[in-house]
């Protein structure tokens, strides 16, 4: 029998398959679709075209697993974008954002947001190192039993209590702002003109389904800003090879160390035994038993489709078929004849913009009139598109001298309010997004020799993201750290003994971070060592091994 059973191939399942096999525990990894990478795999959407089909840009990636796995060895290279954002506007002006040139363009719209720009960097900057450091951690959980139980986690808030009362009182104050209020208003706070808050604030709103004016968006900005690529913090880059050059590298990591690997295998139940998670029965009937069970789903997939309700506790389950999921996303990807050609920075052949992550939405007004219309139409008239061309840095995925595209597209209903399906208007709004960007670059349209389209419901049909979210719930106070994804169970471990999570939905979150995987390998290896030390017997046997030190980045 093995030692652990991992419903799910997304990077955070293998990830903690990883980990748990490096401790020495024998584990097997089930993954529904053909192939292994969840939200981050590589495929040909158009004979000769490939691309990342659904997450496309990597920054927040935590280093210290790159690093642990190996995954420069098992062939990922990482390269970062020419040029950070390139937002082109409605006066047939543009903005360029980054290459080290960023103070000199805001400059062309104002004076004092050029001069405002590196104390604004320092401010985020140092909210976001405090998130660095909390990315690894499990959070303190809220723990049923006397003192003894509760002390170690008194003692890590007091901890985290400690990092923040050692912030000067302004980056307290900043801190607060940034957890508590809109980016809008922290935007506007700091600077005067449009472009530049567009392109901060464009952040506020990727993957969550609110305007940048609602309280709360300011940490979806901070989110996006943890990340380094190759060493550099707050960039965004791209894997060579696509998201799924990632994900593979990680399956050869975990399959160096004897992990079982198995595609196009559901699992339909998690099976329980006197109250105890000890296996999972696949789609096809085959009953696989373990002694620990983990889940890389959306919570709300596991609990309320593959866990007897009657084994859950009342307010949790209550709870969790209310967990807040659903961003307002729209994900295309097009195979193109040539470059887009932009009216306000005209040429077809390759320059910095094109290799940048192009922002269609000229303004926060814009940002907050989409998700308005969405609300009352299901999509918004003048969408936000952002456009990244992957193979101006990666020849492998287009045949010479043409091109793929990612279109990401917000503010679209992840339910559509009149109750119709998506399916009735994917093909329309697939053609809206595409107006969007001809508008900007005439030559867009007719140079779209092929396109794959995901609506919400797709993303959910697809890869299992319920209501389409990117992240396995929202990213709002209410869903993060100790109450990610409820207060009670932020230290990866589900109310049924003997099953954990490890996907998006714990902390820190959506995005291809490897964290929640690498936070849950951590918490089954502690009871394992547990129960081990105790010479427990759990489903029936002894553990087959010591399971070894600790994952982290401290045992590399
Ligand atoms: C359109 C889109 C764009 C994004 N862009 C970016 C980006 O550019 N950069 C970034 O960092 N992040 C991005 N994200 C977010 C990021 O991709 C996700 O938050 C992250 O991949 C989640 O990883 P995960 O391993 O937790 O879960 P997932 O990747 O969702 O993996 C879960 C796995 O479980 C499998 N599964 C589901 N049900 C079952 C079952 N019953 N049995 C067996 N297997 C099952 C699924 O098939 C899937 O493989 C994007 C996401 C989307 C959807």
């Amino acid at each position: 029998m093995r030692d652990a059973v991992i419903i799910g191939g997304g990077h955070n399942g293998l990830v903690c398959a990883f980990y748990l096999a490096r401790a020495g525990l024998k584990v097997t990894l089930l993954e529904r679709r053909a192939v292994v990478g969840g939200a981050a795999v590589t495929e040909e959407f158009h004979p000769g075209f490939r691309n990342s089909v659904a997450a496309y840009t990597v920054s927040l990636l935590n280093p210290a697993i790159i690093h642990d796995m190996a995954l420069g060895r098992h062939g990922l290279r990482i390269v970062e974008r020419p040029l950070s954002n390139f937002l082109p506007l409605d006066d047939g002006r543009y903005l360029k954002v980054g290459a080290g040139n960023t103070a000199a363009e805001v400059a062309r719209f104002s004076r004092r947001d050029a001069d405002r720009l590196a104390a604004y960097q320092r401010e985020l900057e140092g909210a976001a190192d405090l998130l660095r450091g909390l990315v690894l951690q499990t959070p303190p959980n809220r723990v049923t039993g006397g003192w003894l139980a509760a002390l170690p986690e008194l003692f890590k808030a007091g901890k985290l209590g400690n990092q923040v009362r050692k912030l000067s009182v302004p980056a307290q104050r900043a801190l607060l702002d940034l957890f508590t209020k809109s980016a809008g208003d922290i935007l506007d706070g700091w600077f005067e003109s449009d472009p530049i808050k567009a392109a901060y604030g464009f952040d506020s709103v990727v993957g969550n389904y609110a305007s940048p004016y609602a309280p709360g968006s300011a940490y979806v900005l901070l989110h996006h800003v943890f990340g380094e690529v190759n060493g550099v913090r707050g960039a965004w880059g791209h894997a060579i090879g696509g998201m799924g050059a990632i994900t593979q590298a990680m399956a050869k990591a975990a399959q160096a160390l004897g992990v079982e690997i198995r595609t196009a295998c559901p699992v339909a139940e998690v099976l329980l035994e006197r109250g105890r998670a000890c296996g999972v029965v696949t789609g096809a009937g085959e009953r696989i038993a373990a002694r620990v069970v983990v889940s890389n789903l959306n919570p709300r997939l596991l609990y309320t489709t593959l866990v007897d309700p009657a084994a859950l506790p009342a307010d949790f389950l209550r709870r969790m078929q209310r967990w807040r999921c659903g961003s307002g996303t729209f994900r295309m990807n097009v195979a193109l004849s040539e470059l887009p050609d932009f009216t306000c920075l005209p040429g077809k052949t390759m320059a910095p913009h094109h290799g940048s992550g192009i922002i269609i939405a000229p303004s926060l007004r814009y940002m907050e009139r989409a998700y308005h219309d969405a609300r009352a139409d299901g999509w918004s008239r003048a969408p936000i598109v952002e456009v990244v061309i992957p193979s101006t840095l990666d020849a492998s995925l287009a045949p010479a001298g043409q091109h793929v595209a990612s279109l990401f597209c917000q503010h679209v209903a992840p339910q559509l309010p009149d109750g119709s399906s998506w399916d009735a208007h994917r093909d329309r709004v697939a053609d809206l997004m595409i107006d969007t960007v001809d508008r900007y670059a005439p030559n867009f349209r007719r140079a779209v020799l092929g396109r794959q389209v995901m609506s919400p419901l797709d993303l959910e049909r697809t890869f299992g993201l319920v209501g389409g979210d990117i992240f396995h719930g929202a990213l709002g106070l209410d869903q993060l750290f100790s109450a990610r994804p409820m207060l009670g169970h932020a230290d990866y471990r589900a109310p049924v003994p003997g099953l954990y999570t490890c996907g998006a939905g714990n902390h820190p979150g959506g995005g291809v971070t490897g964290a929640p995987g690498h936070n849950a390998a951590r918490e089954v290896l502690r009871d394992v060592a547990h129960h081990h030390r105790a010479g427990r017997r759990e489903c029936g046997r002894e553990p087959r091994s010591d399971p070894g030190p600790e994952p982290g980045p401290h045992t590399a």
